[in-house]
């Protein structure tokens, strides 16, 4: 069913940019009188994954966009591969950071192959049948190259998403943040991308996850990251943070999820 002829020779990214480490320093940032984010400080080291969880309100979603760059910070820096990228153009930042929302955000009257080129023809400037093909490519990788003719209101949430999530790596991102990936999702279909979210990982992907999967966590992050009250009250391994909680807050968290 594929309509792009895509040759060995010519395959985009048969190789994929390996991920590089993101971290924030000191990041601190106020909607008005609300003090969101009061100095959160991160390292996620290259190749490896960190999952981020705390209870609603937290500031978790807001750290992503400073991540991103939707968002300035009031005070502090965001490094990329040890370099501070706050001086850049946020334009160009955001071609190294992808990122995966709760909603998918995908095109409803784009076919599934338009949702993933569009971004290829107007940010990267790619020839229509270069877009075409680096499309098929991560529609493959994710599952979905049979669905490029198609609209996204003809899948499934979970197909919604992982075309979402190849669109993103479309870009050939250095870093990919999600941002409860898997929360709109019915049960039945949140299995499958949180195994192509654990594909990329293992791949060497440098991912920073917000999430309510306690499992994910478990078996795929390298770190764990508790946030609470704008701050990371607790990060570590994940065995260490869930055996062996050492604040307060987070066995109470913990006692209410798990
Ligand atoms: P979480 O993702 O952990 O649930 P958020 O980062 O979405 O938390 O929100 C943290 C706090 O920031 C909340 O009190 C929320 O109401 C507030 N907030 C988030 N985005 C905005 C915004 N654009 N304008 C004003 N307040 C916001
Ligand atoms: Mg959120």
């Amino acid at each position: 069913p594929s309509t792009s002829a895509s040759t060995p020779a010519s395959r985009p990214d048969a190789a994929q940019a390996a991920g590089v480490g993101v971290a924030t320093r000191d990041i601190h940032l106020a909607f008005g009188a609300n003090r969101v984010l009061r100095g959160v400080d991160l390292d996620v080291e290259a190749a490896t994954t960190a999952c981020v969880i705390g209870p609603s309100g937290s500031g978790k979603s807001t750290l992503l966009r400073v991540v991103n760059r939707l968002l300035e910070p009031d005070q502090g820096d965001v490094l990329l591969d040890g370099r501070s990228v706050l001086a850049d153009d946020p334009d160009a930042l955001r071609q190294r950071v992808g990122m995966v929302f709760q909603h998918f955000n995908l095109f409803p009257h784009k076919t599934v192959r338009q949702n993933v080129t569009l971004g290829l023809v107007h940010l990267k400037g790619l020839s229509k049948d270069e877009a075409a093909e680096r499309a098929h490519h991560h529609l493959d990788r994710v599952g979905l190259a049979h669905k490029a003719d198609v609209r996204p209101g003809n899948l499934s949430g979970g197909q919604q998403q992982r075309v979402a999530i190849a669109r993103a790596l479309a870009m050939e991102p250095e870093v990919m943040l999600f941002d409860e990936a898997t929360s709109a999702l019915d049960p039945e279909l949140v299995k499958g991308v949180l195994a192509t979210m654990a594909d990329l990982a293992a791949e060497g992907m440098t991912m920073l996850v917000v999430t309510h999967e306690m499992g994910f966590a478990r078996s795929v992050a390298q770190q764990v990251l508790f946030m609470d009250g704008g701050q990371v009250l607790e990060s570590g391994e994940p065995d260490r943070l869930f055996e062996a909680p050492r604040t307060e807050r987070l066995q109470r968290f913990l006692s209410q999820v798990l």
